[in-house]
């Protein structure tokens, strides 16, 4: 069961990066958006503003051997927790 959803691009995880009370951030990449946890998603607007760059950049997986075949972009972006859309 997914519990947390990247504020940026959607992708589900099974631990949040943020920790148990979503105020200790790991600093780890997102595997598909590349956003750094902690940085990139520290605000709405730095969440939005990466999500911009990153679909402007086709919305390239930051790391590519682990983007599923049946990737679905905009099914993964309707999982953006709502604040941060
Ligand atoms: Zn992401």
């Amino acid at each position: 069961m997914a519990l947390w959803y990247c504020r940026v691009c959607g992708l589900d995880y099974d631990v949040s990066p943020w920790g148990p009370n979503d105020d200790t951030p790991d600093y780890g990449t997102c595997e598909c958006c590349g956003a750094q946890f902690g940085v990139d998603d520290y605000s709405v607007l730095s969440s939005r503003g990466f999500r911009q760059q990153w679909l402007a950049d086709d919305a390239a997986w930051f790391y590519a051997n682990l983007k599923p075949a049946d990737w679905d972009l905009e099914a993964q972006l309707a999982q953006i927790p709502e604040k941060y859309r």
